[in-house]
C-alpha cells in the first residue's frame, strides 16, 4: 500500500498562476482532469463506492467524492482546501509524533498521508470512525509528483464487533466487571507501572460471607441481583486507578495500583467493607451482608504469586467459619504489623461477640462525697489475654472504621445502663475525636437517648482538648445540635495536650477535668500546685464545672477542697467497676430484706447500680495511702463489684 503507484495522466503541465492565488492553483488539476478526462474521472473517482479524495502532497484536500463526504459527515465545499488533520481523532497520538517516513522512492508527503492501514478518525459530529487508509501518488508526465489519491474504507462495524467480542471475553456478563481473564493482563500492567514509580500493587480479595444461604433462601435470581449490587458498590468505592474484578461466584478482587504501604491497603479494604455495611435491597427484602478479606501487596512479586498470596490470606480469614475478617498474607507483614492486625481483627470480632464491657467509676461532690454520677470506661474481656484497658486497644480502633462502631456501642450501653439508675445520677461518656467528626454523630446520640429513655441532661460527653481545638465546622455543628438538646460537654484532661485556651472558647463546654498527672503531684510539687490553681481559676472564670481526676489520698482531696474544686473522681472514692450482675443484686436484696417481704415476693426490681463511693470514714483516717502503682491496678482480673471496691492495701 505504501509504494507510490505511478499513474500517468497525459494532462498538460500546469502553467504558473499569474495571480498566485492558492485556492485557484489547487483547483487547476481538477479542472484539467474534468476537462480532459471528465467521464473517466466521474467513473473512477466521483462514482467510486469507496471514500476518495485528491490531496496535495502537503496534506490539503483538493476534492472529495460523495462517499468521502458521507463518511466524514462534511460537504465537498467544507472539505476543499482543508488539511487532512481535520479527520484526526483527538485520543490518538499526534501523527507528527509517529516519526513516519516516506517509502523509498516516494516523494516527501504530509505524515497524514503516510498513515496507511487501519486508523481511527473523527466525523464532523465528533463520533469515532475506523477506516483502512491507503494512498496513491499521481505523477506528471515528467515524473514529478502531482497529487495523491487518498482512499478510506469504513471498517467501523467490523471493529466494533471485534471490540465487543473482546469486551465480552474479558467482562463478567452478570456484573459488567472485568473477569478473571482480564485480571492477568491488568495485574501485570499494574505491577510494572507501580514498580517503576517505586510503589507497590495491593490486592484485596473479597468473598461474600454465607452467600450460599442467600441463593438457597431467596433463589438464584435474587442472588444474581445481589451480586450485581455488590459489584456496583465495589465499582463506586474504588479509585480510578484501581480495578474491581469478579473472579467468579461470590468472589471479587480489587487491584490497587500505587499502594504505599499496608496502611494504605487496609484503608481501602476498610472502605470496601464499610460500603457493604448498608443493607442491600433485593426483591423488596433488606439483606445484610458481610465479606471476608485477604490482603497482600508487593512490587517484586509476580502477578501469579500475588494472586496466590491474596487467596491464601482469604482462606485464613474464612477459617473457623469466621465472618467479616481481614487477613493479611503473612509474608507481606512485619512482626509489629502482625500484632496490630491481629488486634484489629480480634476487636472487630469482639464487637460482634459482645466481649466489650463498660466499667463505671464514681464522680462525687468533693465537699461531702455525694455521688453525682459515673464515668463509663470501656474494657475488653479478651478471650485469651484477659481484661484489657482502653489503652491496649483504643488505638487499634482509631486506625480504622471500628471507631464509630465501638463509640456507638459505648454510647448505647452507657445510656441504657444509666437509665436504670436513680434520676439524679449522670453518666459521662468518652468520645473519640474521629467519631465526633463523623456525619450522623448527633443522630446517634439522639437515638441512644431515645432508645434508652435517658433524659439528655443526664448525659455528659467527654472530649479531649485537641478534639476541641481542631474541630472542623461540621463537628462544631454536630456538637451544637447535641448540646441544644440538653446533653452537656466536658473537656477531658485539660492541660495535658495543647493547652490552648482557644479550645475552651470554640465549644459550648459545661465541665473541664484536671488530669490525674497534675493531681498526683499537687501536694508535693509547688509548680504543679500553682498550675492546678490556675486551672481551677480558669474554670471558675469561664463558669465551668471542674472535676479533679485521679484522687488517691486524703492530702490531695483536702488540698483540692481548700482550693475550691467542687467535683472529683479517683480511686479514693471508687475504682472503675462493672455493673453487678442481676444475680449479685438479688442476693444482696435477699440478704438485706426482712423475712416477711421475701416470703411475700414483694422484692423491688433490682437496681443495677455501679459501686457507690467509699464512705469518707473508710479512708479519711488512713492518710497518705500509697498511690496505685500503675494505671490499670483495677484491671488485673476481671474483678467483681466487690473486688473492684477492695482497697489494694487492705489485707
Ligand atoms: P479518662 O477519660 O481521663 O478516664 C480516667 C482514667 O483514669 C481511667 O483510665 C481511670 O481508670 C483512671 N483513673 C481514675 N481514677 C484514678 C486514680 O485515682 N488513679 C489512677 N492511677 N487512675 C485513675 P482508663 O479506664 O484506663 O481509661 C483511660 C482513658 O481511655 C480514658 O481517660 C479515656 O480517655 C479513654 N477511654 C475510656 N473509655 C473510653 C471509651 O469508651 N471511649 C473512648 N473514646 N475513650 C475511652
Ligand atoms: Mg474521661
Ligand atoms: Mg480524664
Amino acid at each position: 500500500m505504501r509504494d507510490a503507484v505511478q499513474v500517468s495522466l497525459p494532462a498538460p503541465e500546469l502553467p504558473a498562476d499569474p495571480a498566485g492565488d492558492d485556492a485557484a492553483q489547487r483547483m487547476r488539476p481538477i479542472d484539467t482532469l474534468l476537462a480532459d478526462r471528465g467521464e473517466l474521472f466521474q467513473a473512477l473517482f466521483m462514482g467510486a463506492p469507496i471514500a476518495k479524495a485528491m490531496v496535495e502532497l502537503n496534506g490539503h484536500l483538493l476534492v472529495a467524492n460523495p462517499m468521502m463526504c458521507a463518511l466524514t459527515g462534511r460537504t465537498a465545499g467544507e472539505l476543499a482546501g482543508r488539511h487532512m488533520d481535520l479527520f484526526a481523532h483527538p485520543d490518538e497520538p499526534p501523527v507528527g509524533d509517529l516519526g513516519l517516513v516516506p517509502a523509498p522512492g516516494e516523494p516527501a508527503l504530509d505524515p497524514n498521508l503516510l498513515l496507511d492501514g487501519e486508523r481511527r478518525l473523527r466525523r464532523s459530529d465528533g463520533t469515532e470512525l475506523w477506516v483502512v487508509q491507503s494512498h496513491e501518488v499521481v505523477h506528471h508526465n515528467n515524473g514529478t509528483p502531482q497529487f495523491v489519491v487518498l482512499s478510506l474504507i469504513d471498517v467501523t462495524d467490523r471493529r466494533r464487533a471485534e471490540e465487543d467480542l473482546v469486551r465480552r471475553a474479558f467482562t463478567d456478563p452478570l456484573t459488567g466487571l472485568p473477569n478473571r481473564r482480564a485480571l492477568t493482563d491488568r495485574l501485570r500492567h499494574a505491577v510494572a507501572l507501580s514498580r517503576r514509580r517505586g510503589l507497590q500493587v495491593g490486592l484485596v480479595h473479597l468473598n461474600i460471607d454465607r452467600f450460599k444461604a442467600v441463593n438457597e433462601t431467596l433463589g438464584h435470581e435474587a442472588g444474581d441481583l445481589l451480586l450485581s449490587q455488590v459489584a456496583d458498590r465495589l465499582r463506586w468505592s474504588t479509585r480510578v486507578e484501581d480495578t474491581a474484578v469478579r473472579l467468579g461466584a461470590d468472589e471479587f478482587l480489587v487491584v490497587a495500583e500505587d499502594v504505599e504501604d499496608l496502611d494504605g491497603l487496609r484503608a481501602l479494604a476498610d472502605r470496601l467493607l464499610s460500603v457493604m455495611d448498608e443493607p442491600f435491597l433485593v426483591a423488596e427484602r433488606e439483606i445484610n451482608l458481610s465479606a471476608s478479606v485477604g490482603l497482600t501487596l508487593g512490587a517484586d512479586t509476580t502477578p501469579d504469586d500475588l494472586l496466590r498470596q491474596a487467596q491464601c490470606a482469604l482462606t485464613s480469614a474464612k477459617s473457623d467459619g469466621s465472618r467479616a475478617r481481614i487477613e493479611v498474607y503473612e509474608g507481606a507483614l512485619s512482626h509489629g504489623d502482625i500484632d496490630q492486625l491481629q488486634l484489629e481483627t480480634d476487636l472487630r470480632h469482639a464487637l460482634d461477640s459482645e466481649e466489650l464491657r463498660l466499667f463505671y467509676q464514681p464522680i462525687v461532690a468533693l465537699a461531702d462525697e455525694t455521688l453525682l454520677g459515673y464515668e463509663a470506661l470501656v474494657r475488653w474481656q479478651h478471650p485469651t489475654r484477659g481484661l484489657l484497658p482502653p489503652a491496649a486497644f483504643l488505638a487499634a480502633a482509631e486506625d480504622n472504621r471500628l471507631t464509630s462502631k465501638l463509640g456507638a456501642w459505648v454510647l448505647h450501653r452507657a445510656c441504657t445502663d444509666a437509665a436504670a439508675w436513680p434520676e439524679d445520677l449522670r453518666v459521662h461518656v468518652n468520645i473519640s475525636a474521629r467519631h465526633l467528626a463523623e456525619e450522623g454523630f448527633s443522630d446517634l446520640v439522639a437515638d441512644a437517648l431515645e432508645l434508652s429513655g435517658l433524659a439528655p441532661e443526664r448525659l455528659e460527653l467527654e472530649i479531649t482538648e485537641s478534639t476541641a481545638l481542631f474541630a472542623a465546622e461540621a463537628t462544631l455543628h454536630s456538637v451544637a445540635v447535641v448540646t441544644d438538646h440538653g446533653v452537656t460537654l466536658a473537656i477531658d484532661d485539660f492541660g495535658t495536650g495543647y493547652s490552648a485556651i482557644t479550645a475552651l472558647h470554640r465549644l459550648p463546654l459545661h465541665t473541664h477535668s484536671i488530669d490525674r498527672s497534675f493531681v498526683a503531684d499537687v501536694v508535693t510539687e509547688p509548680a504543679t500546685a500553682a498550675l492546678v490553681q490556675g486551672l481551677l481559676q480558669l474554670g471558675r472564670g469561664m463558669g465551668l464545672q471542674v472535676i479533679a481526676e485521679g484522687i488517691e489520698d486524703l492530702d490531695q482531696a483536702e488540698w483540692l477542697v481548700a482550693h475550691g474544686c467542687a467535683m472529683a473522681q479517683g480511686y479514693a472514692f471508687g475504682r472503675p467497676a462493672p455493673l453487678p450482675s442481676p444475680a449479685e443484686v438479688l442476693i444482696g436484696e435477699l440478704t438485706d430484706a426482712p423475712a416477711e417481704e421475701t416470703a411475700g415476693e414483694l422484692l423491688p426490681e433490682p437496681a443495677l447500680l455501679p459501686p457507690v463511693p467509699r464512705p469518707r470514714a473508710e479512708w479519711m483516717n488512713r492518710p497518705h495511702a500509697p498511690r496505685a502503682s500503675d494505671d490499670t491496678g483495677e484491671l488485673a482480673t476481671t474483678g467483681t463489684l466487690f473486688d473492684e471496691l477492695a482497697d489494694p492495701d487492705d489485707d
